[in-house]
């Protein structure tokens, strides 16, 4: 499953008829949730029945404008984050269970559909929505030739809402395969807030300045929201600068670590991760910290990725006691976050902390590997839209930078 990213380009009046769209979407999801907290429905099979009952419902005119398989597809969100809860409540995962919860109205939203209520252009140019809400047809921009792909292979078209347009995403059907001879390396990379990571050559990739830069304007712009009045117009537009500066980190992010990602698969046999817990990342108050996980976390998909595309093991490891144990005779050294270099005294190895760390990850990894050689799990996106991991268009800025060599 791959993920093509386009603008959609249309008039004030279509953007509007977008909007309602996305309302729609939202709605059917609550209202299914709503059914499920009222015990109306207690399966998937419930939820997509539900669907019926609101379309028909004179009461909600709007829900029967929205194209049906739309309306499905947005009772399967609800699942979801219904299964999710029932998940986490059969595992007993400690903490907050994640019981479901209404959606309120957000500028970065989405409405998806299906493999009908839209239609894209003999020319491939132009996708025009057929449902009752009448957005007519968009002019489609972006760096994507969508010649290549069967029309059969879309199997869903998602248009999301941000903080600086409308775009369509197009989820299709696909699985990209390279070539690659290999290289007899493999490698352990450890994570770290002062580096982005230092990997088990000792190599150590610094954190791009841009995130730092970023991270200053994010910091301004939202002294300056928290100084406005509520309900105010100047909030308004300082809410809108604020979520324009988010998205623009986190573009100039995405590239960067798809590159570096890419890279890292190219010129290696297996690749070695910390197996990081993205539950307990998600909520952090610390600004620094937030984007730095962030760029994890989409670097640890791309790793995934392009290591399913090249056929490279990605392999997470638990990341307990790796940056204490010797790697070269596996005792125990203890030290504290301060200490940057790994001395043992059992065996003599001195090495640089992170260093150590990352040859502990790549050792780990490969006890891993011999015992689960032949069980490889895949990491095919599935239904869930979560997880699934967006080709996005490599940002304009980026590329009118980039001079002739
Ligand atoms: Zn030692």
């Amino acid at each position: 499953m791959i993920i093509y990213e386009m603008k959609l380009k249309g008039t004030k009046d279509q953007y509007r008829r977008l909007d309602e769209a996305i309302r729609t979407g939202r709605f059917v999801r609550n209202s299914i949730i709503k059914a499920w907290m009222d015990g109306e429905v207690k399966t998937r099979n419930d939820a997509y029945k539900y669907c019926k009952i609101l379309s028909d419902n004179p009461e909600f005119p709007w829900a029967n404008k929205l194209n049906s398989q739309a309306r499905q597809a947005h009772a399967e969100r609800a699942w979801v984050a219904i299964e999710r809860f029932y998940l986490n409540c059969k595992l007993k995962r400690p903490g907050k269970k994640g019981y479901p919860r209404f959606k309120k109205h957000q500028v970065r939203a989405s409405v998806e559909y299906k493999t009908s209520g839209w239609k894209l252009s003999e020319d491939r140019h132009y996708l025009t929505f057929s449902d009752k809400f009448k957005a007519g047809s968009f002019r489609l921009w972006g760096s994507r030739d969508l010649h290549y792909y069967q029309l059969k292979d879309i199997k869903r078209i998602r248009v999301v809402r941000r903080y600086d347009w409308y775009y369509a995403q197009f989820v299709i059907n696909y699985t990209r395969e390279e070539a690659k001879e290999p290289c007899n390396r493999q490698i352990g990379l450890d994570m770290g807030l002062s580096h982005f990571y230092t990997d088990s050559n000792g190599d150590k990739v610094e954190n791009p300045r841009f995130l730092r830069k970023g991270e200053e304007r994010i910091k301004k712009l939202q002294r300056r929201l928290s100084r406005t009045r509520k309900g105010s117009k100047n909030r308004l537009k300082a809410k809108n600068r604020l979520g324009r500066a988010h998205l623009k980190v986190s573009r100039r992010r995405n590239d960067w670590v798809c590159k570096l990602a890419q890279r890292v698969i190219q010129s290696n046999d297996l690749v070695a991760i910390e197996n990081l817990k993205v539950r307990n990342m998600v909520k952090n108050h610390n600004l620094a910290k937030s984007i730095n996980d962030a760029a994890w976390y989409r670097f640890r998909e791309w790793l995934e990725y392009f290591g399913s595309i090249y056929r490279v093991e990605v392999i997470a490891v638990d990341p307990k006691y790796t940056s204490q144990n010797c790697s070269s005779c596996s005792q125990k050294v203890l030290k504290s976050l301060s200490t940057r270099t790994h001395v043992c005294p059992h065996c003599g190895y001195i090495a640089d902390r992170d260093e150590n760390a990352a040859i502990n990850i790549l050792s780990k990894a490969l006890e891993k590997s011999k015992t689960t050689l032949g069980h490889r799990e895949s990491h095919a996106s599935g239904e869930n839209p979560l997880c699934s991991v967006v080709e996005t268009l490599q940002s304009k800025g980026t590329r009118r930078k980039r001079k002739p060599s």
